[in-house]
């Protein structure tokens, strides 16, 4: 792309203009299309959610063996949801504007097997791809089998002579590597250089093969991408373009349906649900989006949040270069805490999608990642990554900017707003080391809100 041709994207776009310098913004998506016009513009629909969430069903007999932590919820990869009201009320003394509503957090934190959002894309991609080879290869004959075979020495000794390979800023990794390792396969992670050490660690000692790449999370994607496609036998599961993920992370939102029917929520014209959710690549906060307008329709508002320093989705949408534009193309880039998050460029199939169907994003600095993970732990003595805290701030934006005020008034929700249910999406923490959280709690502790 020329030079010239951003800058003039830049000037003419006060927004962008804003990323370009660091500062946070909110923007509000103005493709957005109401669901039912949306949806049967893309390749995706119920039908997909069904079959994703039906295939779930069918591994969870095989889940419940594999990972007796799922004893409880009987094989299914599920997360609670709380409200946090100590938080909400800290929140509201420090901003002096109250949220309207109840603001609540979506546990996958807490998320069986690998404690990040990444457990349910990355695992159902997996999962798919092993029954795929097993029916090919007749191990099974068909999906109304009983799925508790895929724990036997018999499948892990089929299943060894394939390879599953991934490249990832660490979480995709632990999902991938995890699931894949129990069933058999060789697994390679490439690992960016945002990647934790104790991720590699972590790995390496399930048997994953790690290679460490010097490069960004776009680059690492790529070198792994050209090994694995070298090697027959070896599957790639590709952030940047997997439509299975973005199917695995589906069925996500659209459970919420029933999990807020059992914690007595109700959503409707009167009652409106907003959903702020971390943004990386794209395919959670997306997938999930999906998930929810299929459940919602109209009722439902999604906002997705990213860090200062990697708003790739923000870039690609606001360019409406989706992934053919990267975030060092407006000079931006460098560490972020928020490393789950540390992706330069955005997934062009989530992007093209997601133009129609969420409410817009927001950016957030490293300082108030740092702020809402510690008020978090002081608050309600829960510790979340840093890139699982960004969404907290997803109600003030919407109340204290003026894009998100014009998107409350454009929707007519103005007096609704004191039935409005808030849903942050935490998306990872309960797995880090004590050693690495204590880390994160020392560097965060000055900046408490
Ligand atoms: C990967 C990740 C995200 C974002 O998901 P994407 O699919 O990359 O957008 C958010 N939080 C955590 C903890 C993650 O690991």
């Amino acid at each position: 792309m020329s030079t010239i041709t951003m800058d003039q994207l830049i000037n003419s776009n006060p927004v962008l203009n804003n990323i370009k310098h660091s500062k946070e913004v909110f923007w509000q998506n103005p493709m957005y299309l109401p669901v039912k016009e949306a949806t049967p513009k893309t390749n995706y629909s119920m039908i997909n959610i069904e079959d994703s969430e039906a295939r779930l069903q069918r591994f969870a007999s095989f889940i419940r063996i594999a990972f007796p932590e799922t004893e409880e919820t009987e094989g299914i990869i599920e997360s609670p949801l709380s409200q946090i009201k100590e938080m909400q009320a800290h929140l509201n003394e420090t901003f002096m504007t109250p949220i309207e509503g109840k603001l609540w957090l979506k546990r996958d934190d807490l998320l069986p097997i690998s404690g990040t959002i990444k457990a349910r894309g990355a695992i159902y991609e997996v999962l798919k791809h092993a029954e795929n080879l097993a029916l090919e290869h007749g191990m099974l004959n068909s999906m109304e089998e009983d799925y508790s075979v895929f724990a036997s020495e018999e499948f892990e000794q089929f299943f060894s002579q394939f390879h599953i390979a991934v490249g990832t800023t660490g979480n995709l990794g632990i999902s991938v590597g995890t699931m894949a390792r129990k069933l058999g396969f060789n697994v390679t992670v490439h690992m960016s250089v945002e990647a934790k050490q104790w991720k590699k660690d972590y790995l390496r000692s399930k048997g994953v093969e790690v290679i460490e790449h010097d490069t960004d999370f776009s680059r690492a994607v790529e070198n792994g991408r050209a090994e694995s496609d070298a090697n027959p036998q070896s599957y790639f599961v590709d952030d940047e373009h997997s439509e299975e993920l973005f199917l695995g992370y589906t069925v996500g939102g659209y459970r919420m349906k029933k999990q807020l029917e059992n914690e007595g929520v109700v959503v409707d014209a009167d009652h409106p649900l907003f959903v702020y959710l971390p943004c990386g690549i794209g395919g959670s906060p997306g997938g999930i989006t999906f998930g929810l307008k299929q459940a919602f329709g109209e009722h439902v508002h999604c906002f997705f949040a990213e860090p200062t320093k990697m708003p790739s989705m923000l870039v690609g949408l606001l360019t409406e270069k989706y992934d053919e534009v990267s975030v060092f193309d407006l000079g931006l880039g460098g560490l972020t805490i928020a490393d789950g998050l540390a992706v330069p460029r955005t997934s062009g199939l989530v992007a093209k999608l997601m133009r129609t169907f969420f409410g817009g994003g927001f950016s957030v600095q490293d300082d108030v990642f740092k702020a809402l993970l510690s008020s978090l732990y002081e608050k309600e003595s829960i510790f979340l990554e840093p890139a699982a805290v960004a969404g907290m701030i997803g109600p003030y934006r919407m109340a204290t900017t003026e894009e998100g005020n014009d998107y409350i008034k454009s929707k007519g929700l103005s007096d609704k707003m004191h039935q409005a249910t808030h849903i942050a999406w935490a998306t990872g923490g309960s797995m880090v080391p004590e050693k690495d959280r204590n880390v994160f709690l020392e560097e965060s502790k000055a900046y408490a809100l």
